[in-house]
């Protein structure tokens, strides 16, 4: 795991005491008669705000205990000692769900540092991949996360399992989804491997389908992205002004139609992670109107970079797979994420440092793919979308929180604003005008790809199970208050 310290790391690693009483107070270990008076114990009523959910907006106060929201409704009165926050003029959002982080590893975002920019974003859960090493389980391999998260995580966290090798895999499926709560598995198109192994991948997915458990795919074809890069190769052509062609669309799109035509031949969902141009969302739009069910997740960088960003000595910050596309690409992910036919967006957080990124001795076929996100995800997506008209409000937290809550079996615990739901809220300020800037940033990257981008809409607090956890531009929980959640089976959003 990274040890680089966050310059915020300071102000979080230690629960004050009050927070740590809300911690106790809110795990239900205190009892209720031994509570100060005065303090903010477990009530807090959130007063004068406009709840929106994916399905509507309506001014409402939303009285929250124990974690939980217990009461939503107009001229709520506050319990005697309880702590009211004054939400005129903001939005009570639900937090958001992010199925699609990755952190640990040789990067620079542990769960601790991951959560941390998460919660300032306005993210109150969080994701990552759990893969199988030297013949261990999928349940062994979340259960080694699992004691991770419970030292270092701040927000909410799920697992998927990653397969490395799916002839393993297939009997496992039904005891992840039953053992470990952890209904998602991933697999790897692009990899040389796979179509040596697509018998086996097609009854890992097939066992996925039939145990509950969603499989996410990672849609490029092996073979086709292998010959562009051999012919660019041999014409010299390796530096990274060349990666975009050095992964085409054919390879996105013609991998999508085999995932589309697994899921068929099988009856088990697919996930497509990271869609990144037309042609192969419109053939996750198509297999959805045949009634498949496929679902599309979209990055980012998609919705506001094109490939163009290659073509400047920066070019380096943008690597990811697949590649940035062209404006008609990001234009059909924008209208797809308005209609309702993009489901998630998945932020695919990897955190290098900058220079990490700008290392000039990659090329296109060594480099360090992906971006650290979590943080400004959503106040880039509510300013570029909701603010410039491109997107409603709903859609905003659809696509931010309700479908990913729906589609990893958390709603309606997580994913909404609604009495039993968990009050997991966000408090946002739509009015509010930023600079995005890499010194605010808490990844421990230490900086934004989007720095000096100017939002319109900007998280002011957030809340992860009833415990204020972020405010003012500082995190107030501490590492380990985050839960390893257990989930229940998909459902289609
Ligand atoms: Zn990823």
């Amino acid at each position: 795991m990274t040890r680089l310290p966050s310059r915020h790391a300071r102000n979080c690693a230690v629960l004050s005491p009050r927070m740590a009483l809300l911690t106790l107070l809110s795990a239900g270990l205190l009892a209720a008669a031994s509570v100060a008076p005065g303090l903010a114990a477990q009530e807090i009523l959130i007063s004068g705000g406009t709840v929106v959910t994916s399905e509507g907006r309506f001014a409402a106060d939303v009285r929250v205990r124990e974690g939980t929201v217990v009461e939503i409704g107009t001229g709520l009165a506050a319990e005697a000692g309880a702590r009211t926050i004054d939400a005129t003029g903001l939005l009570v959002m639900p937090g958001g769900v992010d199925p699609h982080v990755h952190l640990g590893g040789n990067r620079r975002d542990d769960y601790r540092t991951g959560s941390q920019a998460a919660l300032a974003g306005g993210i109150t859960t969080i994701s990552n991949f759990a893969f199988p090493a030297g013949g261990r389980t999928l349940a062994q391999a979340i259960e080694r996360e699992a004691a991770l998260i419970s030292e270092q995580a701040i927000a909410d966290v799920i697992l998927h399992a990653g397969i490395n090798d799916p002839e393993t895999q297939e009997g496992q499926m039904t005891t992840l989804a039953a053992e470990t709560g952890q209904t998602s598995t991933k697999i790897f198109m692009v990899r040389a491997a796979f179509d040596a192994e697509v018998p086996d991948y097609m009854a890992t997915m097939d066992a996925a389908g039939r145990a509950g458990v969603l499989t996410m795919v990672h849609c490029e074809d092996g073979p086709i992205l292998a010959r562009a890069v051999a012919e660019l190769t041999a014409a010299g052509r390796t530096s990274l002004e060349y990666f975009p062609d050095s992964r085409p669309v054919v390879g996105e799109v013609v991998a999508t139609q085999r995932a589309v035509a697994m899921a068929e031949a099988t009856g088990a969902p697919i996930y497509a992670v990271h869609v990144s141009s037309e042609g192969a969302l419109r053939v996750l739009q198509d297999a959805r109107e045949r009634g498949l069910s496929v679902f599309v997740e979209t990055r980012p960088i998609y919705l506001h970079f094109t490939r163009q960003r290659f073509e400047g000595p920066d070019r380096g910050l943008y690597v990811g797979q697949p590649p940035l596309r062209e404006q008609r690409d990001q234009d059909a992910l924008w209208a797809g994420i308005a209609s309702g036919s993009v489901h998630v967006l998945g932020t695919d957080h990897v955190a290098y440092r900058r220079d990490e990124k700008m290392d000039p001795s990659q090329t296109i076929s060594r480099h360090r793919a992906g971006l650290n996100n979590l943080q400004v995800v959503r106040p880039m997506l509510y300013s570029e979308g909701v603010v410039q008209g491109r997107i409603s409000e709903e859609r905003f937290v659809a696509v931010t929180s309700t479908n990913a809550a729906k589609l990893f079996g958390l709603y309606p615990r997580k994913g909404t604003v609604a009495v039993g739901s968990d009050a997991d809220i966000v408090l946002w300020d739509p009015d509010e005008t930023r600079t995005i800037r890499d010194e605010d940033m808490f990844s421990g990257t230490g900086f934004s790809v989007y720095s000096g981008w100017e939002v319109t809409g900007w998280p002011v607090m957030t809340l992860r199970r009833g415990e204020v956890v972020y405010e003012d531009g500082e995190i107030l929980a501490g590492a380990g208050s985050g839960e390893l959640l257990r989930r229940g089976r998909w459902q289609a959003p």
